[in-house]
């Protein structure tokens, strides 16, 4: 029975299509292999959003260039970011790849097949796309060149789907687009982000629905009523700042200012009980001055988010940044205010985690790690707890007992 082994980097779109991947592999016959050595056939899963994710994929290329070496009949594929429309390049730059196929593409071996390919065995937590592609053109952005123009997947489709994992024990279905808030806007009658998740909501055996990532400025009133009214819809709202100075903010060509964004920020936390809020922030972007900064950490002070996902600027060629400005941040510079948000951020989060002390939270338990059970709160905080009993895609309530900024744990009720 020929063996795969699939290799995966980058964000939860590419580890859903992995874990479809791996299912249509199954399907026909594959087996997962115990290492890379021992496959016959390896995905690559890439990501080229930085280029520090960039350099571990050509990294594990020449890896397999060296096992190929050994073993000729070793069959590689490449997907995910690093594959453009024009493969010629690739297939230039690195010969020994067998097949190249573009994120969220069916790789060639699946080609003839117009089934929808679910994951193999659902985790209490599963991933579903419900866009493709980016319409955005952050100015720093490599997606919508590498993932193409968003494209909605109709919400009969999706419906079928999270039926089918319910049925196969799903317990937490997260949905996935790099802009969720325009969701439907191509499709017939134009449903929107609100309208599936009520539809979702209605789904038997799901306990849960999460989606990400929200775009400050698309979220709807009508979305955010939704998610404080559905009860499986969790109260987390992913909201991607980027930076804190409206000049960065306009070259990012994000489409809002700082003040409607904290606007936002205000609207959900009235409409929305026990909410928590997320953030993406990009530092040492072309132009940024220590006064940009500080308006990025005044604002990160002022919001008080829940989890900050900082990341230091990376020149992305084919991007408007890249055509347009000067990488003028020195890498130091860059690295000094990434530590600078995180030493920030980390305050603020040992803050907002110890108010949990002595709560008891609901938790979706996903696994067991080094003999703790271990899952999430509806706003997304990570929770451990021990107990002799299997709680594997159960819904349990536990009192917290001990807290960091970056998780919690506690005692099962
Ligand atoms: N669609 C989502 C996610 C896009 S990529 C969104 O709009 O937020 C995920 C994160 O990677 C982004 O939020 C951004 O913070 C970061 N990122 C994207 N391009 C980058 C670049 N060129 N340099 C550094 N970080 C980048
Ligand atoms: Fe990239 Fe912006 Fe689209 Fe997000 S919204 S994928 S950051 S272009």
């Amino acid at each position: 029975m020929p063996t795969y082994n699939i290799w995966t980097i980058g964000c939860q779109m590419n580890k859903a299509e992995s874990e479809r991947i791996a299912a249509g592999l199954e399907e026909r016959g594959y087996k997962a292999s115990k290492s890379v050595n021992d496959a016959d056939l390896i995905v690559l899963n890439s990501c080229v959003v930085r280029q520090s994710a960039e350099d571990k994929v050509v990294n594990k290329l020449h890896d397999i260039r060296h096992l190929k070496k050994e073993k000729p009949e070793l069959l590689l594929a490449l997907t995910g970011c690093m594959v453009d429309s024009d493969i010629k390049p690739l297939k230039k730059k690195f010969p020994f790849i067998d097949y190249l196929f573009k994120a969220g593409e069916y790789p060639p071996w699946l080609e003839k097949t117009e089934e929808i390919t679910l994951p193999l065995k659902p985790t209490p937590s599963v991933y579903i796309s419900i866009s493709q592609g980016c319409d955005n053109f952050c100015a720093y952005c490599i997606v919508p060149y590498r993932r193409g123009r968003e494209r909605s997947r109709p919400m009969e489709e999706i419906i079928c789907e999270a039926e089918e994992l319910a049925r196969r024990g799903a317990k937490e279905i997260v949905l996935l687009g790099q802009n969720v808030d325009s969701y439907g806007h191509d499709l017939p009658g134009k449903p929107d982000l609100a309208d599936l998740l009520k539809e979702l909501n209605g789904v038997e055996g799901l306990k849960r629905l999460r989606f990400l990532t929200n775009h400050p400025k698309d979220m709807s009133d009508k979305l955010i009523s939704a998610i404080a009214v559905l009860d499986k819809v969790c109260e987390h709202i992913n909201l991607p700042i980027q930076a804190g100075s409206d000049e960065i903010l306009k070259a990012m060509n994000r489409g809002y200012t700082a003040a409607q964004y904290l606007k936002l920020v205000e609207k959900i936390r009235k409409k929305i009980l026990h909410n928590a809020i997320t953030t993406d922030i990009i530092v040492g972007f072309p132009g940024e001055t220590e006064k940009h900064f500080k308006e990025t950490l005044d604002l990160l002070s002022k919001v008080k988010f829940d989890t900050v996902h900082v990341a230091a600027y990376s020149v992305r060629e084919g991007t408007k940044a890249a055509r347009e400005l000067e990488d003028d941040v020195p890498l130091k510079e860059k690295k000094a205010r990434l530590n600078r948000v995180e030493a920030l951020q980390e305050k603020v989060q040992s803050a907002i985690n110890s108010r949990l002390m002595d709560k008891a939270v609901e938790i979706l338990v996903e696994g067991k790690n080094k003999g703790k059970w271990y899952g999430r709160t509806r706003t997304d905080k990570l929770v451990f707890f021990q107990s002799d009993k299997n709680h594997l895609g159960q819904a349990v309530h536990v009192k917290i007992d001990k807290t960091s900024a970056w998780s919690l744990q506690g005692i099962i009720k």
